[in-house]
């Protein structure tokens, strides 16, 4: 199973849709299929299903993606 891909929310619609973990860096823009309205995603986005999606895609890329060196 690709771990890839992670659901996130629309700030507007509350629409569940799959982004790209690639993607969702900070500044990144979004756009959702439903109402198509444009998520800005940055770590201090006013959502939390925002920075929640932001934080799992670090966890991801640092974790799974890319073998991170121990700090
Ligand atoms: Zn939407």
């Amino acid at each position: 199973m690709a771990t890839d891909k992670i659901a996130v929310t629309c700030t507007r619609c509350r629409t569940r849709f799959r982004e790209k973990v690639g993607r969702l860096r900070d500044g990144y823009q979004g756009q959702c299929p439903n109402c198509g309205c444009f998520i800005n995603f940055t770590n201090e986005s006013m959502d939390p299903a925002v920075r929640k999606a932001m934080t799992e895609a670090r966890r991801i890329r640092n974790g799974f993606v890319f073998q991170a060196p121990k700090e």
